[in-house]
C-alpha cells in the first residue's frame, strides 16, 4: 500500500531548480510577498533556506491555524499538497499557493475517497477517523480527523460500542489500538515511504550505542509513527523517549540536560533543533529519512510562485464544507499538536 502515485510522480519529475538562495533572492522573495500581501509558511521538513525565509515555520496544523488567523490575502504554503489543501479548507476565501503542486505525499496517497467509501460500505455505522495526512476528498468522507498527538484521545471520544475505521497510517493505527485496547478498531494498511528508513533494529541499535541520549520522536508527520510504535513496544528505553510535537520538540531541546539527542523523524527537523540549541549534538536516527516531496519546494519554485501566482490550490466548495467539519472536530479534541 505504501508505494503509490506520489512515489511514481516524484521519481518521474525533477524539482524545479536553478536559482541560488542568495541575498538577491531573499530580497526579491520578500519584496514580492509584500506586494501580494502574502504570508509565507514553511513546514519543518522544508529545505533550510525555505525555512529561513518563511514568515512562520511549524507543523502542518499549526501553520493552517496561522493561515486562518492571518489577514494576508495570499497564503504561500511551502509544504506538501494535503497541507496546502487543509489551509484552503480552513481559509476558503484566501488565495492559497503551493510553489510546486507536484509535491504530494505517499501516505496521503495510501487511500482514495473511492476506497474509503467502499470500506465504509463494508462497515455501516462505523466512525471514520483519518490522520491529517489525507486528501481533501478523503477528509470529506471522514467523521473526525486526527494528528498523531491526539489520535488516542479522538478514538477514546467515540462510544466503545461503535466500530472505528482508522486510516491511512497503519503504524499510528497500531499504536492507537494498543493504547485504547479497542478490538473494534479496523486499520487501513497505508504508510509513508519515509517510514521504511526508520526501522526497529536501527532505532534500537542507535539507542544502545548512545545510552545517555534522549530520543525525540516527532509524531506530526507520518514519517515518525513507526518509531512511535516501537517506543510503545519497549524496543527503546521508555524514559529516554520523548514523543513531542514540533513546538514541544524545540522547547525540549532548550530544556534537556542530554548532550546528545537522537531524532526520529524527517531530517529537515534538525535545522530548527540546531538553531534552538546549538550546543547539543542532534543526530538523525536515519539520515536518509528525507521526504523528496518536501524538498520539491525549491528557491526557484518559491520565486516562481510569488511572481506568477502559481500553483493555486483549489478545493471544491462542497468537499471543503464536509472536510471542514472533520478538521474542526480534530482541533477540538485533546492536544492536536503544537506549533512553532
Ligand atoms: S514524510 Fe511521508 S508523511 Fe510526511 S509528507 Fe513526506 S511522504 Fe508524506
Amino acid at each position: 500500500m505504501a508505494a503509490t502515485a506520489s512515489v511514481e510522480r516524484a521519481s518521474a519529475l525533477e524539482p524545479y531548480d536553478g536559482v541560488r538562495p542568495d541575498a538577491a533572492w531573499r530580497e526579491e522573495v520578500l519584496r514580492l510577498a509584500e506586494r501580494r500581501n502574502a504570508v509565507i509558511l514553511a513546514h519543518n521538513y522544508q529545505l533550510p533556506e525555505i525555512q529561513d525565509i518563511a514568515h512562520h515555520t511549524g507543523d502542518s496544523l499549526a501553520l493552517s491555524r496561522i493561515a486562518a488567523e492571518s489577514d494576508a490575502d495570499t497564503i504561500v504554503f511551502c509544504g506538501v499538497h494535503f497541507m496546502a489543501e487543509t489551509a484552503k479548507i480552513l481559509s476558503p476565501d484566501r488565495t492559497v499557493l503551493i510553489p510546486d503542486e507536484r509535491a504530494g505525499c505517499s501516505l496521503a496517497d495510501s487511500i482514495t475517497a473511492e476506497q474509503l467509501r467502499a470500506w465504509k460500505a463494508e462497515h455501516p455505522g462505523a466512525v471514520v477517523v483519518s490522520y491529517v495526512n489525507t486528501t481533501a476528498e478523503v477528509k470529506a468522507e471522514t467523521d473526525i480527523c486526527c494528528t498523531s498527538s491526539n489520535a488516542v484521545d479522538v478514538v477514546r471520544s467515540i462510544p466503545a460500542d461503535r466500530e472505528v475505521l482508522f486510516c491511512p497510517d497503519q503504524f499510528l493505527g497500531a499504536h492507537v489500538k494498543r493504547e485504547t485496547g479497542r478490538e473494534n478498531l479496523h486499520i487501513w494498511a497505508g504508510e509513508c515511504h519515509v517510514h521504511a528508513g526508520i526501522n526497529g533494529p536501527e532505532l534500537a541499535e542507535k539507542a544502545a550505542a548512545n545510552p545517555d541520549a534522549d530520543l525525540f520522536i516527532h509524531p506530526e508527520c507520518g514519517c515518525a509513527t513507526s518509531a512511535l510504535y516501537l517506543a510503545g513496544e519497549g524496543t527503546v528505553p521508555q524514559d529516554k523517549v520523548k514523543i513531542l510535537s514540533t513546538g514541544d520538540m524545540v522547547k525540549a531541546a532548550r530544556d534537556t540536560h542530554a548532550r546528545t539527542v537522537l531524532v526520529a523523524t524527517e531530517v529537515g527537523m534538525l535545522h530548527q533543533l540546531r538553531r534552538a540549541a546549538p550546543e547539543i549534538d542532534f543526530r538523525a536516527v536515519n539520515d536518509r529519512a528525507a521526504c523528496r516531496y518536501m524538498k520539491m519546494i525549491t528557491p526557484a519554485a518559491l520565486l516562481r510562485a510569488l511572481r506568477e501566482g502559481r500553483d493555486e490550490v483549489h478545493v471544491a466548495p462542497d468537499v471543503a464544507e464536509r472536510a471542514r467539519g472533520a478538521v474542526r472536530r480534530m482541533i477540538a479534541i485533546g492536544q492536536p499538536g503544537g506549533g512553532e
